[in-house]
């Protein structure tokens, strides 16, 4: 079960995470799993237009595989994140192999930012992960555009709990394709229209 906004009572237990930004006038768009040829571009096109700058969490592998569009991110501007190598679940996998996957990919650009792929990390990998001098980004707003049983419609009917200091997570993936590129221009604009600017994370 996924929430659109996480509860505080996970935020609270889980405190060695950032969950928010600091400037409660703005917003923070997250996009997880790219870059993607698919999904990716369009995201930049709309984001150029809006004239905002986000953050991109980016696969090490998927940066290796389109290198073009990992310089189109640099290049416009925006905030880049490592989201691993090859998109291990940290809970199951040792924290050698886990702590490598996000080594090998900050070699490929390095990030102060690390979001955990699926959310989740043990906290034997947290603490390792700090002492590489990161921060652990979360989100306080989940669009769940990955879901097979979401829609865009509702999507956008959620958009309306959206308030300043919140991360906002999307995708670009496949997979999120559809609900992506059907919710993100409305909720642009809802975001807008409650006079909340939108900052890349730093
Ligand atoms: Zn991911």
């Amino acid at each position: 079960m996924t929430f659109f906004r996480v509860p505080l009572l996970i935020q609270l237990l889980f405190n060695r995470r950032v969950w928010k930004g600091k400037d409660k006038s703005a917003v923070y768009l997250t996009f997880d799993d790219g870059p993607d040829e698919e999904t990716t571009p369009w995201v930049l096109e709309l984001l150029k237009k809006e004239q905002i700058k986000a953050t991109f969490f980016c696969i090490g592998k998927n940066i290796l595989a389109h290198p073009k569009i990992f310089q189109d991110i640099l290049k416009d501007g925006h905030s880049i994140g490592n989201h691993t190598f090859t998109h291990e679940k940290g809970v199951g996998t040792s924290t050698a192999r886990y702590m490598a996957s996000i080594t090998k990919t900050d070699a490929l650009h390095h990030s102060l930012l690390f979001r955990p792929p699926y959310g989740r990390t043990n906290a034997k990998q947290v603490r390792n992960i700090i002492r590489l001098g990161k921060k652990i980004i979360m989100w306080t707003w989940n669009a769940q555009d990955y879901k097979k049983s979401m829609i865009p419609e509702k999507i956008i009917a959620n958009a309306n709990r959206i308030k300043g200091m919140d991360i906002l997570l999307f995708h670009n993936s496949i997979k999120s394709k559809e609900n992506m590129m059907k919710s993100l221009p409305q909720i642009i604009h809802i975001v807008k229209q409650k006079k909340l600017n939108f900052q890349p994370l730093s």
